[in-house]
């Protein structure tokens, strides 16, 4: 592969902004084809993969973006292999939307294993996330995590299998450490690639970290022979019902009702989005520490939602020409129901926050301007609408799902000034 800039550029600390992230899948599109045959390398700078993530989790850039530019660019068998990769996001997050409850139940553990570390085993948790475990490659990644925010997913699979398999501790702690520290922390992803891992998401089947694979893709920067379980028994758990659920129903906007936008980091493109064409009388968004707080978040990851959001009201307030308000980030439920009020608003719109504490956080601000009269409406993405209902079973069937009848190929061609 030709090294022209690339790797270089994903050394560098970025201003995560929509243009970043569009020039960065703008100088990733050329190489996806001759990166798709080597991203299982983990070799930092991670130069054989588009280190898109950060940028595709807060959607700054959207899936169908990142899919359309790597079509245009090259034959569909030379890129499937990152088309799907993209896919995988979406499954994931589809999954997790039919299920609830993998959710709340991982919630629930974490919270029992934390109250259930003491003694040596909580000493021992404290020197394994400082990189002192003793196995060098697991230090190694450790480290990395913290200090970037960023790992290469296949460092990603050998960590948690590690984590679970040879360090023996509890899953749910290694999924929260991931959270606090990516910059592409996402609670499906995440949660539902360490259920795979563990053995909890295909019952019975895990994935288990082989020295010699690792030495094979570290190309022998680490050789772990001898300090790996590579015997060990997938993880079990009491019954958990996996069946899938209906999606809540997407609401529509009245178009004819005041209404104020409303940003979240869960979906930072409104501009490119199904609400593009409407008329709001200002448009609000900001941090809230208590999300943070709650997700015991690392500071670089807060830096990072607080530095998008900035530039989304940025963004916003030129593409809609109406002021734009910053949150207050202590206290940012009051805060937004008195954007709502002083615009005298009839509704709020918000693009849907998918599972996780932002969520939440819109089922109280819901309640709160309800008693104001007040609706709060959340406006699925046509992607989610339309892929979401297709991960009822395992990754292929959906890939499957996703591809037939030109499904993916309609999403992809909704331009940016169109609904979507
Ligand atoms: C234990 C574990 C935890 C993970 N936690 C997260 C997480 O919290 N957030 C997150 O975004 N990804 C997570 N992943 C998935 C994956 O590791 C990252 O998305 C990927 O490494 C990001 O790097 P990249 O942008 O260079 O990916 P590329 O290889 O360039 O892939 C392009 C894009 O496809 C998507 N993608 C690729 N692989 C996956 C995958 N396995 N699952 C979901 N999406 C994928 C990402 O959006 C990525 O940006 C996790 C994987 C594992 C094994």
């Amino acid at each position: 592969m030709r090294r022209t800039g690339w790797p270089g550029k994903a050394r560098q600390a970025e201003t995560p902004t929509r243009a970043v992230g569009l020039a960065r899948l703008a100088s990733f599109v050329p190489h996806a084809a001759a990166c798709a045959r080597e991203r299982n390398r983990v070799v930092p700078p991670h130069d054989r993969v588009s280190r898109l993530s950060p940028y595709l989790r807060h959607r700054l850039i959207l899936e169908r973006e990142a899919i359309a530019a790597v079509l245009d660019a090259h034959p569909r068998d030379a890129v499937d292999k990152f088309v799907s990769e993209v896919l995988w996001r979406t499954y994931w997050k589809g999954w997790l939307e039919l299920r609830p409850r993998v959710w709340e139940a991982y919630l629930d553990q974490l919270r029992r294993d934390r109250d259930g570390l003491a003694g040596t085993a909580s000493a021992r948790y404290a020197e394994v996330i400082a990189g002192r475990s003793g196995i060098a490659c697991f230090d190694a990644w450790a480290r990395e995590l913290t200090e970037t925010g960023y790992l290469h997913n296949h460092a990603r699979m050998w960590f948690a299998s590690i984590w679970i398999f040879t360090l023996r501790l509890p899953w749910t702690l290694g999924a929260a450490f991931f959270l606090r520290h990516l910059l592409d922390g996402d609670p499906a992803s995440n949660t539902l690639s360490w259920r795979w891992v563990a053995g909890l998401h295909t019952r019975g089947k895990h994935y288990l970290a082989r020295a010699e694979n690792i030495a094979r893709y570290t190309e022998g920067r680490f050789d772990p022979k001898g300090e790996l379980d590579e015997q060990a028994l997938p993880l079990t758990e009491p019954p958990l019902d996996l069946t899938p659920g209906p999606l809540s129903a997407s609401i529509e906007v009245d178009t004819d009702l005041p209404s104020g936008l409303l940003l979240t980091p869960e979906d930072l493109a409104p501009e490119a989005s199904r609400l593009s064409k409407l008329r709001f009388r200002g448009v609000a968004g900001g941090w809230d520490e208590p999300v943070g707080a709650g997700l015991d978040l690392a500071p670089a990851v807060v830096d990072f939602s607080r530095a998008a959001i900035a530039d989304a009201l940025a963004r916003a307030e030129a593409h809609f020409a109406v002021p734009s308000d910053v949150l207050d980030e202590g206290d940012w439920l009051v805060s937004a129901e008195a954007w709502a009020l002083s615009l005298a608003v009839r509704q709020v719109v918000t693009l849907e926050t998918p599972l996780g504490r932002w969520r939440e956080r819109l089922e109280q601000l819901d309640a709160r301007l309800a008693r104001h009269g007040i609706a709060l409406v959340r406006v699925r993405r046509i992607w989610d609408s339309s892929l979401w209902p297709g991960a009822t079973r395992g990754f292929f069937p959906f890939n499957e799902y996703a591809r037939r009848q030109g499904r993916l190929d309609g999403l992809t061609r909704i331009e940016p000034s169109q609904p979507g």
